[in-house]
């Protein structure tokens, strides 16, 4: 059967991994070692020339991690792909790769707390600067290019306001003026949105996140257009710097890899059954949600996404109270960063994630003290509904201490 006509929910069942070479096993094998014997002298000299294909030591490249990797490219319709000990590597690795002392980077203006801390370093220490812009003309993104500027980094959807950066206007910029697209797909998984169908040079991901959708991993992993490119990296900032997956988190990765589909259609369903539910309710203020019809962004969505995948957000009355008072009137609904697991969570971004983003810069990305982030989960829909329930009945009950 010829590979492109796969759909995704095949991919991450059975791409990049050939049973016969490995005694039959149904299931992806964990090579838990960390070198690799070679037959003879000749053999480790023709390994490490190139001139053999083959396994050397484990930091160079695992049979484990390789499936994932295989199957990650095929998913997100990339040449290659690499496997980081966590997303944050993933992220400074390709954004190491990419620049050199003096470099401009131009960023969505909400990016992940950490990329941001990584942005800081390298401000420091290379003088790499960097400009957050909103992205919602051509002509923004235009007017921030200077010489020295190499890369657009994206995240879309915006964590956790929910905007959305319109890809297609950033790839036609970063085109006429030669620049790489990096996006952080994190948000959407493979499965909702594909950046580099769109023209995006790098995707990556937090498999942390819906990727594993388990919450047992953290682990990054990086997809190319350029196989040569990839494997470039993987010989230079990724063996160098070691910021590697280890065979057993790769083993579980393949394992909730299997289930992506299954799980953001269910991620999905539960997360429109609540948002129609949140639409509903008096102590609610504002609804943030990609595929909703409401939503000015909603005609972005539709063009670069699939559905509207498991993330919410949304303000309570009661201000910074309010908003702590629901979080500890829910049972079932866990208080928890992170997202993308079977368990729906939710946070308080101003105290939380965006804790560390100063006040004046927070309010202006849209994160007031009422906001609240759910990761809606797989549990069922009538279930968290009615746990939602009872933190707004106690609202209402406390309504006249809450400002
Ligand atoms: C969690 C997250 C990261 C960082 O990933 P880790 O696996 O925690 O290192 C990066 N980007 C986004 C959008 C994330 O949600």
């Amino acid at each position: 059967m010829k590979k492109d006509t796969l759909h995704k929910d095949t991919l991450v069942v059975h791409e990049g991994y050939d049973d016969s070479l490995h005694h039959g096993s149904l299931a992806v094998p964990l090579y838990q070692t960390s070198t690799y014997a070679f037959e003879n002298a000749l053999q480790g000299e023709k390994r490490f020339s190139g001139e053999e294909a083959g396994n050397i030591y484990s930091r160079l490249g695992s049979p484990t991690v390789q499936v994932l990797e295989k199957r990650m490219a095929a998913l997100e319709n990339g040449a290659g792909a690499l496997a980081f000990g966590s997303g944050m590597a993933a992220v400074s690795s390709i954004l190491v790769h990419l620049t050199k002392a003096g470099d401009h980077i131009i960023c969505s203006r909400g990016i992940y707390g950490c990329t941001f801390g990584l942005l800081g370093i390298m401000k420091e220490k290379y003088n790499i600067t960097h400009s957050l812009i909103s992205m919602t003309t051509e002509e923004e993104i235009e007017k921030e290019i200077t010489p020295e500027t190499v890369c657009i980094y994206v995240e879309t959807p915006i964590n956790p306001t929910m905007e959305l950066v319109d890809l297609q206007k950033v790839v036609n910029v970063a085109n006429r003026h030669g620049l790489k697209v990096v996006v952080d797909n994190t948000f959407t998984s493979p499965y909702l949105q594909n950046p580099i169908d769109i023209g995006a040079d790098f995707v990556l991901h937090s498999a942390t996140k819906y990727i594993n959708g388990h919450g047992d991993v953290i682990a990054g992993l990086l997809v190319g257009k350029d196989a040569d490119e990839i494997e470039k990296i993987r010989m230079t900032v990724q063996k160098d710097y070691g910021a590697i997956m280890s065979p057993f988190d790769a083993w579980l990765l393949i394992r909730g890899l299997k289930t992506l589909p299954v799980r953001m259609d269910r991620h999905t369903v539960n997360a429109e059954k609540l948002l129609v539910y949140l639409k509903g309710q008096q102590f609610v203020e504002d609804i943030y949600y990609p595929f909703d019809a409401g939503n000015p962004q909603f005609e972005i969505a539709k063009r670069q996404m699939k559905a509207g995948g498991g993330l919410i957000s949304f303000t309570v009355k009661g201000g910074k109270k309010g908003a702590q008072l629901f979080m500890d009137s829910l049972s079932l609904i866990k208080i928890a960063v992170s997202l993308g697991d079977a368990e729906t969570l939710i946070q308080h971004p101003a105290t939380m994630t965006h804790s560390g983003v100063p006040e004046a810069d927070r309010l202006q990305m849209g994160i007031t003290d009422s906001l609240l982030r759910l990761s809606v989960g797989l549990e069922h829909a009538e279930d968290l509904i009615a746990d939602l329930t009872s933190a707004f009945t106690v609202l209402e009950q406390n309504s006249s201490t809450l400002a």
